[in-house]
């Protein structure tokens, strides 16, 4: 049953609609109890965070009633279709924490058993090969209030149909000349069962079947057999094949044998605000240039949130966060990026970078003494322990940690102001050293031995706190800052004023700073490990750096938590229309 773990009431939490339908399902014996998802991915693309969502859908409901999850490639398109689609899909699905076992299938291997459901279905009387060009077959299929024409081809012999169709299979025909069609009703109110097309000729080779086959058998006559074939209970798919149910449902009542049937069942699929989500737009952005690849840490791809420094846990957490949904939403992208933050709150190792140096001498610490001073490793975490950090004569801080005339609210360093360096003194400004351009070259202070560990003995007190690092022990960083990848909230939006959801590309989506000073600490740090850098946000070591080289680190998240500021104006807003309502 679901596991209620995480309601820390020990409350049941309630069920969502799949949920209640599975649960209804095992009270009935259902398919004698077993509950067998599947995850179908068309291998056209690299999987997005809606993926995501599905897969963590699927495997979970198996998870929770110890049922089985197949992966299975949808890919009976093979025009779009490659082996380095199947390869990173596969990646990104054990990474997110599931795993198929030894279930991993291809409707390709179906296309023996569906061709032989579709001769069955033409001894029925049920399906014919019909001569309308797919053109003609879209324009004679009516429109909702409206039915459509029946084919001329409609009522020929079965033998006739059997021979035509094995003449298809053995390649006797150009690409369009004949079709497959199921013998449905043209004047259904659904269009889907106007004699829908089942097969299509295509010469053209299969990266899994090569050249055996040239018809192909059409999504929906590939989906649910494939479903009926592997055993599956619940075939969860998105909201735009609710009025395909009803195909399904036919042709799984002419083809299947016995009892059992496949329930396919839809759910909204999820929409990110500042996101485009279509594998053919994404392709595009790769394709074009605006990204460096699939997994560019700016693109919704599964593979492109890793890089930039999700966690599995953190998109997991996102997608429970979210929820089922029966209609469609868009959820504020800020959800998905406080998920991450929330997660590595509570585990990142926290260190001092300064992303935009300025140097710091502090004049009355004698040149050669160094020190190692304590610091906390994740104040969220004490099991973390602490680590050493050196400090000595020269460091830096963030040259924005500085003014020379600071406006009243501005609390950090300033002629003659005293602020504490983290873990470190107390430091005064007593002058700055400027070049030929009148650029701040140097800062120079004073800092009170006294107060060592950031403590002042008299109880004095700083409004500002810096963090910093010792120059001679700095390790120079990259840091690649990124931004949201579109403008505007809703990317597609600009498509109503006739232009391509391209021009709402945010042009200011990546800024790299290439002369960072970091901690030592970090000289250990290895590919896709995630720090807190104190004050500036979450970063990851990007996947592709390799020892040697500079350290390049991806901004995951910033620290500050807008996502929890929106729901709290939110929730006063909600406050407010309360009290005036009871006005
Ligand atoms: P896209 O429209 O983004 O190209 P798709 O639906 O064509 O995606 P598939 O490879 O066919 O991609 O999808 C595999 C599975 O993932 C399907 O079951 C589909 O319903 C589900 N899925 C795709 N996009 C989303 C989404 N945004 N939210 C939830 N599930 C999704
Ligand atoms: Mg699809």
């Amino acid at each position: 049953m679901v596991n209620n773990d995480n309601n820390e009431e020990g409350k049941r939490k309630p069920l969502n609609f799949i949920e209640q339908i599975v649960e209804e399902d095992l009270k009935n014996n259902k398919n004698g109890g077993r509950v067998h998802t599947r995850f179908p991915p068309e291998p056209n693309g690299f999987l997005h965070i809606g993926h995501a969502k599905s897969i963590c859908l699927n495997f979970g409901i198996a998870e929770d009633y110890n049922g089985k999850t197949n992966l299975r490639f949808d890919d009976t398109n093979p025009l779009k279709e490659e082996q380095k689609y199947i390869d990173s899909i596969r990646e990104d699905v054990h990474w997110l924490g599931f795993d198929w076992e030894d279930r991993e299938f291809y409707a390709s291997d179906y296309f023996e058993q569906l061709y032989e459901f579709a001769v069955k279905l033409i001894k029925q009387g049920n399906a014919y090969v019909c001569e309308l060009t797919p053109e003609e077959i879209k324009n004679t299929r009516g429109t909702p209030t409206e039915p459509g024409k029946e084919s001329p081809y409609r009522n020929r012999p079965i033998e006739e149909n059997l021979d035509l169709f094995h003449r298809m299979r053995a390649g006797e025909f150009e690409d369009g000349r004949y079709q497959l069609r199921a013998k449905i009703d043209m004047a259904s109110p659904n269009m889907q069962m106007r004699d829908p097309i089942l097969y299509r000729i295509r010469h053209i080779a299969h990266p899994r079947t090569g050249d055996q086959w040239c018809i192909y058998p059409m999504y929906d006559f590939a989906h649910g057999q494939s479903d009926y074939i592997e055993g599956i209970t619940h075939s969860l798919c998105t909201l735009e094949f609710a009025n395909h149910r009803p195909l399904y449902d036919w042709l799984l009542d002419h083809i299947a044998e016995g009892e059992y049937r496949p329930r396919q069942i839809e759910f909204a699929r999820l929409n990110l605000s500042y996101t485009v989500m279509s594998k053919r737009k994404l392709l595009e952005l790769v394709n074009e240039g605006y990204v460096d690849a699939w997994d560019d840490p700016r693109m919704p791809t599964i593979s492109g949130l890793r890089r930039r420094g999700y966690t599995p846990e953190s998109i997991r957490e996102f997608s429970e966060k979210v929820g089922i949904a029966k209609r469609d939403n868009v959820i504020d992208v800020a959800l998905l990026e406080n998920s991450l933050r929330e997660d590595l709150n509570k585990r990142a190792q926290r260190v001092m970078t300064v992303l935009d140096p300025v140097k710091v001498v502090i004049t009355n610490y004698p040149e050669d003494q160094e020190e190692e001073l304590d610091a906390v490793n994740n104040p969220e975490d004490e099991t973390m322990g602490m680590r050493k950090v050196p400090f000595s004569r020269e460091i830096y801080i963030e040259r924005a940690d500085f003014m020379e005339e600071p406006p009243k609210k501005f609390f950090r360093l300033a002629p003659g102001r005293e602020v504490r360096l983290r873990y470190a003194y107390y430091i005064t400004c007593e002058g700055v050293v400027k070049n030929e351009f009148g650029e701040i070259t140097e800062i120079r202070c004073t800092y009170d031995p006294e107060t060592k560990g950031g403590q002042s003995p008299d109880g004095r007190k700083v409004k500002g706190t810096l963090h910093w690092v010792s120059a001679k022990h700095a390790l120079p960083v990259e840091v690649r800052q990124y931004d949201r990848l579109f403008m505007d909230e809703s990317p597609d939006k600009v498509k109503e004023e006739g232009k391509d959801f391209k021009s709402n590309l945010n042009p200011d989506s990546l800024h790299i700073l290439e002369n960072c000073m970091a901690e030592p600490y970090l000289k250990n740090a290895k590919p896709e490990d995630k720090f807190q850098f104190e004050r500036k946000g979450y970063f990851c070591v990007d996947r592709y750096w390799k020892p040697g080289e500079k350290m390049v680190f991806n901004r995951a998240v910033t620290l500050k938590d807008t996502w929890a500021k929106i729901a709290k104006q939110q929730q006063n807003q909600g406050q407010k229309k309360q009290k005036n309502k009871k006005k």
